[in-house]
Formats: C-alpha cells, sequence, structure tokens
C-alpha cells in the first residue's frame, strides 16, 4: 500500500585424529535466528552492495516490547525467507547481517504515539524522514521497519518507486484499519513456523519499496498491486487477501520477462544462487590464530555470498562470511577457537576440513 494515499493494506573444525568427521555446514542462506544485543547504530556490514537494514521503531512513550532481541522479528524474518527460497528455488532477501547474524537496529522516534498517528496516513514518511535526520540510513540499504505504535488507516506502508520514492517499508504494529481485525491480532510466526498475516506483510510492504508492482505488469492494479489471484503476495483487491505464491503465474513481476518492465528476479536485493566456491591451497595461519584461504568464486550468474565454517574433530572452529561475485577471487579469513588455537600451539600441526554451501569439503593440514 502506498502511504501517499493512504488507503490501503495490509496488511500486510595434529593430525591427531584419524577420522575427521565432517559435519555438514548449514546450506541455507538465511542467517541463523540468536539475535544480538540491541544496537542503535548500524553494526559493520558482512556484505557489500544493496541490502534490506531491519529496525524496530517505538514512538517516544511506546511500550519496548523488545522484539528486536527477543527473537519476534527474527523468527519473522527466518519465517518469511524459507517461504520466499521455496518459491525462487532458494533465493532470499539479502539482509544485512554482522558475523552471520541478522543486525537489527532499535530506533525510538521524536513524536508520542498520538503525534505519530496524527500523521496517518503518511507515517510511513515520517518514520523515513527521523530516520535520515537522525543520520542511522546508509546508500544502497533499503529499511524493514517493524513500527511497534498505532495507525488509523493501515498495517502498514511503503514507497512505492519512481512514483512515490522511498527506502522505507514499514509495518504498523497496532494499527486499527476500518471494517477489518486490529493488525496485532497477527502473531508473529512461531520459530521454524510458516509466515502468516504479519509475517507477509512486511515483505509485501519491501516489495512495494522495491519498486513493485511496475506499471508495466499485466495485471498491475490500485497502485501497486496485482489483480490475478487473492494468494499472490502482491495482490489487491475485494476478495480476501490469503497471501502464499511469489507472483502468481509469473507473469507480473517474477520471472515474467516483460522486456523493459521490472523483474524481482533481477533485483539486487535478492540474493543470486550460491555460486561454487573453490578452495586454493595453502591455507596460513596467522600468529593470533586467524586462518586464511584463497577463494574463487566460480558460476557465472551466481554469487559466493556464504560462510565457510572450518571443522576439526566433527566440532566448529572457525567460521565466517564470503562475499564474491561470480568470477572474482578472494581471499576466506575465520578466528580460530580458543580450543583450536590450543590443540595447534601444543601439537604443531592441526587437521581441518573447510566447507560450506556450494564449496566441496576441503582438507588442509595447518602449522
Ligand atoms: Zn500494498
Amino acid at each position: 500500500m502506498t502511504s501517499r494515499q493512504g488507503n490501503r493494506l495490509l496488511l500486510a573444525c595434529a593430525v591427531l585424529v584419524a577420522a575427521i568427521a565432517v559435519v555438514a555446514a548449514a546450506g541455507a542462506a538465511s542467517p541463523p535466528n540468536r539475535p544480538l544485543p540491541r544496537a542503535k547504530r548500524d553494526r559493520p556490514d558482512d556484505l557489500h552492495g544493496s541490502q534490506i537494514h531491519l529496525v524496530y521503531v517505538l514512538p517516544s512513550d511506546g511500550t519496548d516490547r523488545h522484539l528486536d532481541t527477543g527473537g519476534e522479528i527474527a523468527n519473522s524474518v527466518a519465517a518469511f525467507q524459507r517461504w520466499l527460497a521455496a518459491q525462487t528455488g532458494g533465493r532470499d532477501l539479502r539482509l544485512d547481517t554482522y558475523r552471520g547474524r541478522l543486525d537489527i537496529s532499535f530506533f525510538r522516534l521524536k513524536e508520542t504515539d498520538a503525534q505519530v498517528r496524527s500523521h496517518d496516513p503518511y507515517i510511513r514518511d515520517l518514520i523515513e524522514h527521523e530516520l535520515k535526520q537522525a543520520g542511522v540510513t546508509r546508500p544502497h540499504k533499503l529499511y524493514g521497519v517493524w513500527y511497534d505504535g498505532s495507525a488509523t488507516s493501515a498495517c502498514g506502508g511503503g514507497a512505492w518507486p519512481p512514483e512515490l520514492p522511498g527506502i522505507v517499508g514499514a509495518l504498523y504494529l497496532h494499527g486499527q484499519p476500518p471494517g477489518a481485525p486490529g493488525c496485532d491480532t497477527n502473531p508473529f510466526a512461531p520459530q521454524g513456523g510458516q509466515p502468516g498475516y504479519i509475517d507477509f506483510a512486511i515483505v509485501h510492504e519491501l516489495m512495494h519499496t522495491m519498486g513493485f508492482v511496475p506499471t508495466c505488469a499485466p495485471h498491475e492494479t490500485r497502485r501497486g498491486h496485482v489483480s490475478d489471484s487473492p494468494s499472490d503476495l502482491l495482490y489487491a483487491g475485494d476478495q480476501p487477501w490469503q497471501p502464499s505464491v511469489l507472483d502468481f503465474g509469473h507473469d507480473d513481476y517474477y520471472e515474467a520477462h516483460i522486456p523493459g518492465c521490472l523483474d524481482f528476479a533481477q533485483s539486487p536485493f535478492l540474493v543470486k544462487a550460491v555460486g561454487r566456491v573453490q578452495i586454493a591451497r595453502p591455507a596460513f595461519v596467522t600468529r593470533a590464530g586467524v586462518l586464511r584461504l584463497r577463494v574463487a568464486c566460480l558460476d557465472s550468474g551466481s554469487d559466493c555470498h556464504t560462510r565457510l565454517t572450518v571443522w576439526h574433530g566433527g566440532k566448529r572452529v572457525g567460521h565466517g562470511p564470503i562475499d564474491l561475485i561470480a568470477g572474482a577471487n578472494g581471499t576466506f579469513t575465520a578466528r580460530l577457537s580458543r580450543a583450536a588455537r590450543s590443540l595447534l600451539a601444543r601439537h604443531h600441526r592441526l587437521a581441518v576440513v573447510v566447507r560450506g554451501p556450494g564449496a566441496p569439503p576441503t582438507r588442509f593440514t595447518l602449522h
């Protein structure tokens, strides 16, 4: 929904040990759920380039429900990311992470809940304005906001470039849209659960903020929505919204292949398929216990935005991100665990296996 119209939606690892147990690293692109401590500023980024940063926003007098650190936002995000990966063959939103975990910021507005509500239908605009004024926004980023305050017109709002430029897609968690149940009657997805209304709603608003649905799409309707199925993530119409599909029929905004028309499959905010990683020998370990490896990202059309994990004796002894585009070479670094450094110091050699999504298990002897 576009807040300018104020209308709708929505929503919505010494060769000590003969056998080295190789434990598969998690293959999913999504970061683990365990939330980081509260942060008022964006932490250093794991990724470079386009990404979506998440923010928990309160009005000045709002009750702090700690959704940023309590796991609610993380569970919601994990739920919609699993859904999105299922819809796209393994791709999901390129979210801002710090050391592999979701980087969620906390921000308190200057206005009270009532003052913010008086800006309805421009609540999204107000939040974007304050985030920019506070200097907490960055280029190449969009912002997904969970606003823990009230609204009278909708459960959320998004920008819709080019007509409505902006960088924030927001949920109004205590919205009371006319003729609809209160937005806070919709629970967040439980850990490991399926996404529900509120979890789909933030993706819906973020899609708008990325410019979807563009007016060149055949079923575009009601300013940035589609008319062809109420199961569509971006449906708007007279039937109840029951989201379960990303671009019903793939004819409007995802793999629609309409010349000159914005397509989510090409979006820099959508993680590319994880490319194959080639790990070069030798490996080096610095005095500080940091493992350095040369790696290459092999597949054209795929990027290697992933994590490699270092295993020894079935235990994870180091891990870290690699962020390479297709065809590029780079260095992977991982700080070894204290136990691994201790073994290395006592035995002078340590056998490790390095692996990750897109990388075959590669065995090294560290000195
Ligand atoms: Zn909408």
